[in-house]
Protein backbone atom coordinates (compact mmCIF):
# COMPACT_ATOMS: atom_id res chain seq x y z
CA UNK A 1 0.00 0.00 0.00
CA UNK A 2 1.73 3.58 -0.70
CA UNK A 3 -0.09 5.34 2.03
CA UNK A 4 2.78 7.83 3.40
CA UNK A 5 2.73 6.22 7.05
CA UNK A 6 4.61 9.83 8.74
CA UNK A 7 2.88 10.96 11.79
CA UNK A 8 -0.44 12.78 10.85
CA UNK A 9 -2.49 15.77 13.02
CA UNK A 10 -5.31 13.79 11.94
CA UNK A 11 -6.80 10.64 10.61
CA UNK A 12 -10.53 10.73 9.68
CA UNK A 13 -11.98 6.97 9.80
CA UNK A 14 -15.26 7.33 6.87
CA UNK A 15 -15.86 9.75 4.08
CA UNK A 16 -19.74 10.04 4.58
CA UNK A 17 -21.09 13.94 5.44
CA UNK A 18 -19.35 13.20 8.79
CA UNK A 19 -15.87 12.49 8.30
CA UNK A 20 -15.91 14.38 4.45
CA UNK A 21 -17.12 17.66 6.82
CA UNK A 22 -14.52 17.16 9.36
CA UNK A 23 -11.19 16.67 7.25
CA UNK A 24 -12.24 19.58 5.01
CA UNK A 25 -12.92 21.89 8.26
CA UNK A 26 -9.79 20.53 9.50
CA UNK A 27 -7.28 20.99 6.71
CA UNK A 28 -8.70 24.23 5.97
CA UNK A 29 -7.32 25.42 9.77
CA UNK A 30 -3.66 23.63 8.19
CA UNK A 31 -4.14 20.69 9.81
CA UNK A 32 -2.47 17.60 8.53
CA UNK A 33 -5.59 15.68 7.70
CA UNK A 34 -5.57 11.70 6.45
CA UNK A 35 -8.91 10.82 5.34
CA UNK A 36 -9.98 6.67 4.83
CA UNK A 37 -12.43 5.25 3.18
CA UNK A 38 -13.43 1.79 2.43
CA UNK A 39 -15.38 1.71 -0.37
CA UNK A 40 -14.40 3.17 -3.52
CA UNK A 41 -15.87 6.26 -4.50
CA UNK A 42 -18.80 6.72 -5.81
CA UNK A 43 -20.87 4.75 -4.14
CA UNK A 44 -24.72 4.21 -3.36
CA UNK A 45 -25.75 5.05 0.48
CA UNK A 46 -29.10 5.78 2.14
CA UNK A 47 -29.96 8.79 3.77
CA UNK A 48 -30.97 11.70 0.59
CA UNK A 49 -33.19 13.72 2.13
CA UNK A 50 -31.85 17.00 3.89
CA UNK A 51 -33.35 19.04 6.92
CA UNK A 52 -33.68 22.63 5.96
CA UNK A 53 -31.08 23.45 9.04
CA UNK A 54 -28.28 21.68 6.94
CA UNK A 55 -28.72 24.75 5.26
CA UNK A 56 -25.39 26.47 7.50
CA UNK A 57 -23.45 23.69 7.52
CA UNK A 58 -23.23 23.46 3.73
CA UNK A 59 -22.94 27.20 3.57
CA UNK A 60 -19.67 26.69 5.51
CA UNK A 61 -18.55 23.51 3.45
CA UNK A 62 -19.21 26.12 0.34
CA UNK A 63 -21.68 23.41 -1.01
CA UNK A 64 -24.46 25.75 -1.42
CA UNK A 65 -23.91 27.34 -4.95
CA UNK A 66 -22.96 23.89 -6.02
CA UNK A 67 -26.24 22.25 -5.21
CA UNK A 68 -28.00 24.80 -6.87
CA UNK A 69 -26.73 23.99 -9.35
CA UNK A 70 -27.60 20.58 -9.38
CA UNK A 71 -30.58 18.65 -10.48
CA UNK A 72 -31.43 17.27 -7.27
CA UNK A 73 -34.72 17.61 -6.90
CA UNK A 74 -35.58 21.31 -4.26
CA UNK A 75 -37.32 19.99 -0.97
CA UNK A 76 -40.16 22.59 -0.21
CA UNK A 77 -42.36 20.22 2.47
CA UNK A 78 -42.91 17.20 4.09
CA UNK A 79 -46.44 15.73 4.13
CA UNK A 80 -47.84 13.09 6.20
CA UNK A 81 -50.14 10.15 4.51
CA UNK A 82 -52.27 8.11 6.46
CA UNK A 83 -52.42 4.40 5.93
CA UNK A 84 -55.03 4.79 3.89
CA UNK A 85 -53.97 6.98 1.65
CA UNK A 86 -55.51 10.16 3.36
CA UNK A 87 -53.16 13.14 2.55
CA UNK A 88 -52.49 15.54 5.55
CA UNK A 89 -51.93 19.84 4.58
CA UNK A 90 -48.28 19.83 3.59
CA UNK A 91 -45.64 21.29 5.89
CA UNK A 92 -43.95 24.36 3.60
CA UNK A 93 -40.74 25.43 5.67
CA UNK A 94 -41.23 28.67 3.87
CA UNK A 95 -44.35 29.05 6.16
CA UNK A 96 -42.13 30.09 8.96
CA UNK A 97 -38.94 30.53 7.46
CA UNK A 98 -38.16 33.45 4.90
CA UNK A 99 -34.59 32.74 4.65
CA UNK A 100 -33.47 30.66 2.05
CA UNK A 101 -32.60 27.89 3.22
CA UNK A 102 -36.36 27.01 3.88
CA UNK A 103 -35.67 25.12 0.45
CA UNK A 104 -33.40 22.15 0.85
CA UNK A 105 -31.89 19.34 -1.36
CA UNK A 106 -33.01 15.57 -2.45
CA UNK A 107 -29.46 14.49 -2.97
CA UNK A 108 -28.01 11.70 -4.06
CA UNK A 109 -25.55 10.58 -1.66
CA UNK A 110 -23.05 8.72 -4.35
CA UNK A 111 -22.21 12.41 -6.13
CA UNK A 112 -23.54 14.13 -2.89
CA UNK A 113 -20.14 12.55 -0.32
CA UNK A 114 -17.93 12.39 -3.48
CA UNK A 115 -18.37 16.22 -3.74
CA UNK A 116 -17.62 16.67 -0.15
CA UNK A 117 -14.50 14.74 -0.46
CA UNK A 118 -13.24 17.25 -3.13
CA UNK A 119 -13.65 20.10 -1.00
CA UNK A 120 -11.93 18.29 1.32
CA UNK A 121 -9.19 17.18 -0.76
CA UNK A 122 -8.75 21.26 -2.47
CA UNK A 123 -8.75 22.22 1.00
CA UNK A 124 -5.41 19.77 1.43
CA UNK A 125 -6.58 16.65 3.25
CA UNK A 126 -5.01 13.67 1.82
CA UNK A 127 -8.12 11.44 0.08
CA UNK A 128 -7.83 7.50 0.24
CA UNK A 129 -10.83 5.46 -0.66
CA UNK A 130 -10.66 1.67 -1.27
CA UNK A 131 -8.87 1.63 2.16
CA UNK A 132 -10.47 -0.01 5.13
CA UNK A 133 -9.50 0.95 9.26
CA UNK A 134 -9.24 -2.70 10.81
CA UNK A 135 -8.40 -1.07 14.46
CA UNK A 136 -7.68 2.12 16.02
CA UNK A 137 -3.93 1.47 17.93
CA UNK A 138 -3.76 3.16 21.82
CA UNK A 139 -0.68 3.31 23.50
CA UNK A 140 -0.40 1.76 27.28
CA UNK A 141 -1.98 4.68 28.96
CA UNK A 142 -5.60 4.56 26.98
CA UNK A 143 -4.33 7.43 24.41
CA UNK A 144 -5.20 6.46 20.75
CA UNK A 145 -2.08 6.64 18.79
CA UNK A 146 -2.74 5.98 15.57
CA UNK A 147 -5.06 3.48 13.14
CA UNK A 148 -4.11 0.29 11.22
CA UNK A 149 -5.34 0.28 8.02
CA UNK A 150 -5.71 -2.33 5.29
CA UNK A 151 -6.39 -2.25 1.45
CA UNK A 152 -5.75 -4.57 -1.48
CA UNK A 153 -4.67 -7.81 1.28
CA UNK A 154 -1.88 -5.68 2.71
CA UNK A 155 -1.79 -3.55 6.05
CA UNK A 156 0.42 -0.53 7.45
CA UNK A 157 -0.13 1.40 10.62
CA UNK A 158 -0.51 5.26 10.82
CA UNK A 159 0.59 7.11 13.73
CA UNK A 160 -2.08 10.02 14.06
CA UNK A 161 -2.54 12.79 17.06
CA UNK A 162 -6.10 12.40 16.86
CA UNK A 163 -8.37 9.86 15.17
CA UNK A 164 -11.87 10.97 14.31
CA UNK A 165 -14.35 7.76 14.02
CA UNK A 166 -16.70 8.61 11.50
CA UNK A 167 -17.55 5.37 10.10
CA UNK A 168 -21.02 5.16 9.75
CA UNK A 169 -22.83 2.15 11.14
CA UNK A 170 -19.39 0.49 10.83
CA UNK A 171 -18.81 2.68 14.39
CA UNK A 172 -15.12 1.39 14.32
CA UNK A 173 -14.24 2.67 17.53
CA UNK A 174 -18.07 2.19 19.69
CA UNK A 175 -17.31 -1.57 18.82
CA UNK A 176 -13.65 -2.00 19.66
CA UNK A 177 -14.13 0.01 22.99
CA UNK A 178 -17.75 -1.49 23.41
CA UNK A 179 -19.34 1.64 24.29
CA UNK A 180 -22.79 1.38 22.40
CA UNK A 181 -25.81 1.31 23.82
CA UNK A 182 -28.80 -0.03 21.37
CA UNK A 183 -32.41 1.85 22.29
CA UNK A 184 -34.65 -1.02 22.84
CA UNK A 185 -37.84 0.45 21.89
CA UNK A 186 -36.48 1.55 18.72
CA UNK A 187 -35.11 -1.53 17.06
CA UNK A 188 -36.27 -0.73 13.70
CA UNK A 189 -35.72 -2.30 10.40
CA UNK A 190 -35.85 -0.94 6.74
CA UNK A 191 -35.90 -2.57 3.32
CA UNK A 192 -35.46 0.02 0.67
CA UNK A 193 -34.63 0.59 -3.10
CA UNK A 194 -34.53 3.01 -6.10
CA UNK A 195 -37.46 3.33 -8.14
CA UNK A 196 -37.99 4.62 -11.77
CA UNK A 197 -41.14 5.88 -13.71
CA UNK A 198 -43.11 6.60 -10.13
CA UNK A 199 -46.11 9.42 -10.30
CA UNK A 200 -44.47 12.73 -8.52
CA UNK A 201 -46.47 15.32 -7.66
CA UNK A 202 -45.95 18.86 -9.61
CA UNK A 203 -44.86 22.46 -9.00
CA UNK A 204 -43.81 23.37 -5.89
CA UNK A 205 -44.57 19.80 -4.52
CA UNK A 206 -42.29 17.89 -6.97
CA UNK A 207 -39.71 17.71 -4.62
CA UNK A 208 -41.60 16.76 -1.10
CA UNK A 209 -40.54 13.67 0.96
CA UNK A 210 -43.81 11.76 1.89
CA UNK A 211 -43.79 10.14 5.01
CA UNK A 212 -46.61 7.11 4.57
CA UNK A 213 -48.34 5.03 7.41
CA UNK A 214 -48.20 1.55 6.60
CA UNK A 215 -51.24 -1.11 7.19
CA UNK A 216 -52.47 -1.41 10.34
CA UNK A 217 -50.12 1.81 11.46
CA UNK A 218 -47.35 -0.93 11.89
CA UNK A 219 -44.60 1.23 10.26
CA UNK A 220 -43.97 3.81 7.89
CA UNK A 221 -42.67 4.43 4.31
CA UNK A 222 -40.73 7.48 2.69
CA UNK A 223 -41.22 8.47 -0.76
CA UNK A 224 -38.02 11.01 -1.61
CA UNK A 225 -38.24 11.88 -5.59
CA UNK A 226 -34.58 12.02 -6.91
CA UNK A 227 -33.38 13.27 -9.78
CA UNK A 228 -33.30 11.40 -13.25
CA UNK A 229 -36.84 10.33 -12.96
CA UNK A 230 -35.99 8.01 -10.04
CA UNK A 231 -37.48 8.09 -6.44
CA UNK A 232 -35.91 6.35 -3.17
CA UNK A 233 -39.07 4.38 -1.47
CA UNK A 234 -38.31 2.39 2.14
CA UNK A 235 -40.25 0.70 4.53
CA UNK A 236 -39.28 0.64 8.28
CA UNK A 237 -40.97 -1.79 10.58
CA UNK A 238 -40.14 -4.13 13.68
CA UNK A 239 -37.63 -5.99 12.23
CA UNK A 240 -39.75 -9.50 13.49
CA UNK A 241 -42.88 -8.19 11.84
CA UNK A 242 -41.12 -7.19 8.66
CA UNK A 243 -38.44 -9.36 7.56
CA UNK A 244 -39.17 -12.67 9.00
CA UNK A 245 -40.30 -15.61 7.09
CA UNK A 246 -42.22 -13.26 4.35
CA UNK A 247 -39.52 -14.10 1.40
CA UNK A 248 -36.92 -11.91 -0.14
CA UNK A 249 -36.41 -8.44 0.70
CA UNK A 250 -37.43 -7.56 -2.92
CA UNK A 251 -41.11 -9.83 -2.46
CA UNK A 252 -41.32 -7.77 0.99
CA UNK A 253 -40.71 -4.42 -0.08
CA UNK A 254 -43.82 -4.86 -3.21
CA UNK A 255 -45.44 -6.71 -0.71
CA UNK A 256 -45.82 -3.87 1.29
CA UNK A 257 -46.41 -1.26 -1.41
CA UNK A 258 -49.08 -3.18 -2.69
CA UNK A 259 -50.70 -2.96 0.93
CA UNK A 260 -50.63 1.01 0.79
CA UNK A 261 -52.80 2.37 -1.48
CA UNK A 262 -50.64 5.55 -1.77
CA UNK A 263 -47.33 4.21 -2.94
CA UNK A 264 -49.75 1.39 -4.97
CA UNK A 265 -51.15 4.05 -7.14
CA UNK A 266 -47.75 6.40 -7.48
CA UNK A 267 -45.37 3.37 -8.25
CA UNK A 268 -48.06 1.28 -10.42
CA UNK A 269 -46.13 2.20 -13.72
CA UNK A 270 -42.47 2.27 -11.89
CA UNK A 271 -39.92 -0.52 -11.70
CA UNK A 272 -36.99 -0.69 -9.22
CA UNK A 273 -33.75 0.19 -10.68
CA UNK A 274 -31.34 -0.55 -8.14
CA UNK A 275 -30.23 -3.11 -5.39
CA UNK A 276 -33.25 -3.93 -2.62
CA UNK A 277 -31.08 -3.15 0.55
CA UNK A 278 -31.70 -4.09 4.07
CA UNK A 279 -30.55 -2.74 7.78
CA UNK A 280 -31.65 -3.65 10.90
CA UNK A 281 -31.75 -2.60 14.53
CA UNK A 282 -30.48 0.62 13.78
CA UNK A 283 -30.84 3.26 17.03
CA UNK A 284 -28.05 3.31 19.23
CA UNK A 285 -25.64 5.33 20.76
CA UNK A 286 -22.36 5.82 22.25
CA UNK A 287 -21.56 6.14 25.84
CA UNK A 288 -18.78 8.79 25.17
CA UNK A 289 -18.01 10.90 22.32
CA UNK A 290 -14.29 11.81 23.35
CA UNK A 291 -11.75 9.93 24.80
CA UNK A 292 -7.62 10.85 25.17
CA UNK A 293 -6.86 11.11 21.12
CA UNK A 294 -10.42 10.10 19.65
CA UNK A 295 -13.16 11.81 18.66
CA UNK A 296 -16.89 9.97 17.09
CA UNK A 297 -19.06 11.78 14.54
CA UNK A 298 -22.04 10.97 12.98
CA UNK A 299 -23.29 7.62 12.88
CA UNK A 300 -20.27 6.25 14.49
CA UNK A 301 -21.08 8.19 17.64
CA UNK A 302 -25.13 7.95 17.45
CA UNK A 303 -28.14 6.94 15.08
CA UNK A 304 -31.18 7.76 15.65
CA UNK A 305 -34.58 6.33 13.36
CA UNK A 306 -34.98 8.13 10.01
CA UNK A 307 -37.92 9.64 10.37
CA UNK A 308 -37.41 13.10 10.37
CA UNK A 309 -33.96 12.82 7.93
CA UNK A 310 -32.15 13.95 10.69
CA UNK A 311 -28.80 12.06 10.02
CA UNK A 312 -27.37 13.96 7.57
CA UNK A 313 -27.77 17.08 9.07
CA UNK A 314 -26.42 15.70 12.51
CA UNK A 315 -23.23 14.17 10.68
CA UNK A 316 -22.69 17.35 9.22
CA UNK A 317 -22.60 19.47 12.61
CA UNK A 318 -21.00 17.22 14.45
CA UNK A 319 -18.20 17.28 11.88
CA UNK A 320 -17.97 20.63 12.26
CA UNK A 321 -18.55 21.03 16.01
CA UNK A 322 -15.37 18.30 16.11
CA UNK A 323 -13.45 20.00 13.62
CA UNK A 324 -13.54 23.15 16.35
CA UNK A 325 -12.23 21.34 19.08
CA UNK A 326 -10.06 19.49 17.71
CA UNK A 327 -8.33 22.62 16.29
CA UNK A 328 -8.53 24.25 19.53
CA UNK A 329 -6.99 20.97 21.40
CA UNK A 330 -3.98 20.72 18.84
CA UNK A 331 -3.47 24.53 19.66
CA UNK A 332 -3.48 23.76 23.13
CA UNK A 333 -1.21 20.76 23.12
CA UNK A 334 -4.28 19.40 24.83
CA UNK A 335 -5.98 15.95 23.04
CA UNK A 336 -7.81 14.86 26.38
CA UNK A 337 -10.87 14.09 25.99
CA UNK A 338 -12.74 16.54 28.27
CA UNK A 339 -10.78 18.93 25.46
CA UNK A 340 -11.55 16.69 22.36
CA UNK A 341 -15.27 15.84 23.29
CA UNK A 342 -15.94 19.85 24.87
CA UNK A 343 -18.67 19.64 22.00
CA UNK A 344 -20.41 16.81 23.22
CA UNK A 345 -23.28 17.58 25.84
CA UNK A 346 -24.70 20.56 22.89
CA UNK A 347 -24.55 18.05 20.81
CA UNK A 348 -26.77 15.13 22.66
CA UNK A 349 -29.00 17.33 23.94
CA UNK A 350 -29.88 18.41 20.20
CA UNK A 351 -29.97 13.83 19.85
CA UNK A 352 -31.97 13.56 22.66
CA UNK A 353 -34.58 16.15 21.81
CA UNK A 354 -35.25 14.30 18.01
CA UNK A 355 -34.90 10.83 19.60
CA UNK A 356 -38.00 12.19 22.40
CA UNK A 357 -39.40 13.51 18.71
CA UNK A 358 -39.21 9.85 17.29
CA UNK A 359 -40.93 8.30 20.38
CA UNK A 360 -44.09 10.51 19.82
CA UNK A 361 -44.33 9.65 16.37
CA UNK A 362 -44.27 5.84 17.66
CA UNK A 363 -47.01 6.52 20.25
CA UNK A 364 -50.22 5.13 18.95
CA UNK A 365 -52.74 7.77 18.75
CA UNK A 366 -50.15 10.88 19.06
CA UNK A 367 -50.65 13.37 16.67
CA UNK A 368 -48.43 16.85 16.56
CA UNK A 369 -51.51 18.27 15.62
CA UNK A 370 -53.88 17.84 18.44
CA UNK A 371 -50.89 18.41 20.73
CA UNK A 372 -50.71 22.31 19.05
CA UNK A 373 -54.00 22.28 19.21
CA UNK A 374 -53.70 21.96 23.14
CA UNK A 375 -50.40 24.30 23.57
CA UNK A 376 -49.95 26.79 20.84
CA UNK A 377 -47.48 27.94 23.02
CA UNK A 378 -45.39 25.14 21.32
CA UNK A 379 -45.65 25.91 17.63
CA UNK A 380 -42.84 27.31 16.54
CA UNK A 381 -40.57 25.14 19.02
CA UNK A 382 -42.01 22.25 17.08
CA UNK A 383 -41.24 23.62 14.28
CA UNK A 384 -37.87 24.55 15.20
CA UNK A 385 -37.31 20.90 15.78
CA UNK A 386 -39.20 19.60 13.03
CA UNK A 387 -36.88 21.74 10.61
CA UNK A 388 -33.39 20.70 12.53
CA UNK A 389 -32.95 23.99 14.58
CA UNK A 390 -32.49 21.80 17.66
CA UNK A 391 -29.51 23.79 19.30
CA UNK A 392 -31.69 27.01 19.55
CA UNK A 393 -32.06 27.57 23.43
CA UNK A 394 -35.52 26.58 25.31
CA UNK A 395 -36.19 24.70 22.37
CA UNK A 396 -36.45 21.26 24.50
CA UNK A 397 -39.07 22.97 26.85
CA UNK A 398 -41.47 21.96 24.74
CA UNK A 399 -41.29 17.96 26.30
CA UNK A 400 -42.22 19.33 29.82
CA UNK A 401 -45.78 19.19 28.19
CA UNK A 402 -45.36 17.05 25.35
CA UNK A 403 -44.58 14.06 28.01
CA UNK A 404 -48.37 14.33 29.14
CA UNK A 405 -49.36 13.50 25.33
CA UNK A 406 -46.97 10.66 24.68
CA UNK A 407 -44.33 8.05 26.17
CA UNK A 408 -40.92 10.08 26.04
CA UNK A 409 -37.15 8.14 26.95
CA UNK A 410 -34.88 8.81 29.24
CA UNK A 411 -31.91 10.50 28.08
CA UNK A 412 -29.14 8.23 28.06
CA UNK A 413 -26.59 9.67 29.98
CA UNK A 414 -22.68 10.71 28.57
CA UNK A 415 -19.87 9.87 30.32
CA UNK A 416 -17.27 12.70 29.90
CA UNK A 417 -12.87 12.68 30.41
C1 LIG B 1 -33.03 3.40 6.27
C2 LIG B 1 -32.35 4.71 6.44
C3 LIG B 1 -32.88 5.88 5.86
C4 LIG B 1 -32.26 7.10 6.06
N1 LIG B 1 -32.78 8.24 5.51
C5 LIG B 1 -32.19 9.44 5.76
C6 LIG B 1 -32.68 10.64 5.15
O1 LIG B 1 -33.63 10.64 4.38
N2 LIG B 1 -32.04 11.80 5.44
C7 LIG B 1 -30.95 11.85 6.27
O2 LIG B 1 -30.42 12.93 6.52
N3 LIG B 1 -30.45 10.73 6.81
C8 LIG B 1 -31.04 9.53 6.56
N4 LIG B 1 -30.50 8.40 7.08
C9 LIG B 1 -29.32 8.53 7.93
C10 LIG B 1 -28.07 8.77 7.12
O3 LIG B 1 -27.91 7.75 6.18
C11 LIG B 1 -26.86 8.78 8.05
O4 LIG B 1 -27.19 9.39 9.27
C12 LIG B 1 -25.66 9.51 7.45
O5 LIG B 1 -25.24 8.87 6.27
C13 LIG B 1 -24.52 9.55 8.47
O6 LIG B 1 -23.35 10.05 7.90
P1 LIG B 1 -21.95 9.53 8.45
O7 LIG B 1 -20.93 10.31 7.70
O8 LIG B 1 -21.94 9.53 9.91
O9 LIG B 1 -21.91 7.99 8.04
P2 LIG B 1 -21.96 7.34 6.59
O10 LIG B 1 -22.63 8.24 5.65
O11 LIG B 1 -22.49 5.97 6.77
O12 LIG B 1 -20.44 7.26 6.16
C14 LIG B 1 -19.56 6.38 6.81
C15 LIG B 1 -18.48 5.98 5.82
O13 LIG B 1 -17.49 5.25 6.54
C16 LIG B 1 -17.05 4.19 5.73
N5 LIG B 1 -16.47 3.17 6.62
C17 LIG B 1 -17.13 2.33 7.44
N6 LIG B 1 -16.27 1.54 8.11
C18 LIG B 1 -15.03 1.91 7.69
C19 LIG B 1 -13.72 1.46 8.00
N7 LIG B 1 -13.52 0.46 8.89
N8 LIG B 1 -12.66 2.05 7.40
C20 LIG B 1 -12.85 3.06 6.50
N9 LIG B 1 -14.08 3.50 6.15
C21 LIG B 1 -15.15 2.95 6.75
C22 LIG B 1 -18.29 3.74 5.00
O14 LIG B 1 -17.97 3.04 3.82
C23 LIG B 1 -19.00 5.08 4.74
O15 LIG B 1 -18.66 5.60 3.47
C24 LIG B 1 -31.08 7.16 6.84
C25 LIG B 1 -30.54 6.00 7.38
C26 LIG B 1 -31.16 4.78 7.20
C27 LIG B 1 -30.55 3.54 7.79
Amino acid sequence: MDIDTRQRDVVVIGGGPAGGAAAALLAAKGLDVLLLEKETFPRFHIGESLMTETWWALEKLGLVEWLKSTAFPRKHSVQFISEDGRPSKPFYFSDTNDHESAVTWQVERSVFDAKLLDVAGSNGAEIRDGVAVEKVLFAEDGRAEGVRAAANGRTCEIPARVIVDASGLGAVIGRQLKLLEQDPLLMKAAIFAHYKGAHRDEGVDEGATLIIHSEGNRGWFWYIPLSDDRVSVGVVGEPGELLKGRGSPSEILTEEVQGSPCLKSRLEDASICSDVSVVSDFSYRSRRCAGAGWVLIGDAFGFIDPVYSTGVFLALKSGEMAAEAIAEGIAADDLGGDRLGAFAPELVDGIEAMRKLVYAFYTPGFSFADFVKNHPEHRERLVDLLTGNVFKEGVSDIFEDMKDFCMLPEEMPLEVG
